[in-house]
């Protein structure tokens, strides 16, 4: 048996792993194509690789290219899957270093060829100095442009978590950073009241914040290099800037080669990560999943479910029974001092999904109100207003906020509702919490409102 993957980052080789692990070599050969130099990378650490908080970029990289082989996978960077002829059962796949093409067999394939950043079709949007972060070779080159011409003003054009974590990274690099948002507030992943929180927050640490402002163009120097963001409104200028408007999945292989895509624009999935084609799974940030509490289908981008996706992956297309049972919409970041946490739906997304609800947000702290270093943190939790089902929750607070937002989350997955959350058993000492946790009191608080 020969197993194909395309992608070697988290779902390809998460997949390629699992498969791995379950199989003996002389049974089922793994063979998997990444057309970069890197594999099983981590972009999630690369905003603390820009800042400086990590100084060695291999720290990022998971597991080689050289630990995948000497692990039994045949392992080709440099090499990218060029289409997949899903009939006849084999892919083309073109060796970027001979620049020569060849097809391979497969008998099952798993397609994990991510997500790339949007990068919008405006005037200037290729100067020098405007970058995209996803790959590694992305935050080197970002790092570098830091290090070598220590730029006094950068703009991060969107306000989500990755614009976010890039802002802090600039700033705590002493860079002067502006971040523009065409949206309301920061955060849209959040309700209003929870963003206007993060706003204040951003602020609060010096960075300047446009909201409802759309980037137009960009102004270049002589020599071709960024060197102003046209607003509506204004021109900022600025010396870098960084590119956080969200990922687009890289579906065109798998377009091109037949297989369905969902209506959110990822390859459409069942449990098993199959795809609407015989023998090809796909995982990870190019495909869409089922959200279990709007009970509609989403696109989420995150490494947790491509990891998880790629080993559900690699299991089925090895003849094992695995399923991933879909996502409650959980993700956590931070921006400084300050943490961010969501799960579930807000209150426009419980509305989008037809759901009469209430809600209740309350200010606590993160440990016993006495305890030195006890920090701020507010708490909302949003039920629905005739069962009190648990809907979702979302939370801002200093250090020891957002992981809270795993209780919350942890109640959304068994479908709890507000009454039975604030009886959970959650472990409680001064030094952790108030003997009350912060999300038992929202839920307490909402459970009043059912
Ligand atoms: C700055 C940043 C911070 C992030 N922080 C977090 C976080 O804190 N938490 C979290 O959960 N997630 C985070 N993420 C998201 C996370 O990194 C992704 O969800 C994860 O990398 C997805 O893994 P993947 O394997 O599906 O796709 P990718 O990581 O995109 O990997 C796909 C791979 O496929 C290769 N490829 C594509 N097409 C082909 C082809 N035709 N042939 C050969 N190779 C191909 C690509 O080169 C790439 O290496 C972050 C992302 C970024 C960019």
């Amino acid at each position: 048996v020969r197993l194909l993957v395309v992608g070697g980052d988290a779902a390809g080789m998460s997949a390629a792993s699992a498969a791995r692990r379950r199989t003996d070599p002389d049974d089922v050969e793994i063979v998997a194509f990444e057309r970069g130099v890197h594999t099983s990378y981590s972009a999630c650490g690369l905003p603390y690789f820009v800042a400086g908080a990590i100084d060695d970029v291999d720290e990022l990289i998971a597991r080689s290219p050289a630990e995948h082989r000497a692990n039994g996978i045949e392992m080709h960077t440099h090499h990218e899957v060029v289409a997949i002829d899903v009939q006849a059962g084999a892919v083309t796949v073109r060796d970027l270093d001979a620049a020569r093409e060849r097809r391979e067999a497969f008998d099952h394939l798993v397609i994990a060829t991510g997500a790339a950043p949007v990068r919008p079709a405006l005037p200037g949007v290729d100067a020098e100095g405007v970058y995209g972060i996803q790959s590694i070779a992305d935050g080197i080159a970002l790092r570098e442009r830091l290090d070598a011409s220590k730029p006094a003003r950068a703009v991060v054009v969107g306000a989500g978590y990755i614009g976010l974590e890039m802002a802090e990274a600039m700033h705590q690099r002493g860079i002067d950073v502006t971040v523009i948002d065409s949206g309301p507030q920061p955060m849209s992943t959040l309700d209003p009241d929870m963003g206007a929180l993060v706003a204040d927050a951003m602020r609060g640490l010096g960075i300047t914040l446009h909201t409802d402002t759309r980037a137009q163009a960009f102004e270049r120097d002589e020599r071709g290099h960024v060197r102003a963001i046209v607003t509506e409104r204004e021109t900022l200028p600025c010396d870098v800037v960084v590119l956080g408007i969200g990922v687009r999945p890289n579906v065109e292989l798998a377009r091109d080669a037949g297989i369905e895509i969902g209506v959110t624009g990822g390859i459409a999935t069942t449990s098993t990560m199959a795809t609407s084609a015989e023998r090809v799974w796909a995982a990870g940030d190019c495909v869409q999943t089922h959200h279990r509490v709007s009970g509609r289908a989403a696109f989420v981008a995150l490494g947790t479910h491509a990891n998880k996706q790629g080993r559900v992956a690699g299991i089925n297309a090895t003849g094992g029974a695995a399923t991933f049972r879909g996502v409650v919409g959980t993700a956590v970041t931070k921006i400084c001092a300050y943490e961010i946490g969501r799960t579930g739906l807000t209150e426009r997304e419980a509305t989008e999904a037809g759901l009469d609800f209430v809600s209740a947000t309350i200010e606590s702290t993160t440990r016993a109100r006495y305890f030195p270093d006890a920090q701020p943190i507010t708490v909302k939790v949003v039920a629905e207003r005739t069962s009190g089902r648990l809907l979702g929750g979302q939370i801002i607070g200093r250090e020891g906020a957002a992981k809270r937002i795993d209780v919350l989350a942890t109640a959304l997955w068994a479908g709890l509702d507000v009454e039975e959350i604030v009886e959970v058993d959650l472990g409680y000492a001064p030094p952790f919490s108030p003997v009350w946790d912060p999300t038992l009191i929202a839920a307490r608080r909402v459970a009043v409102l059912v």
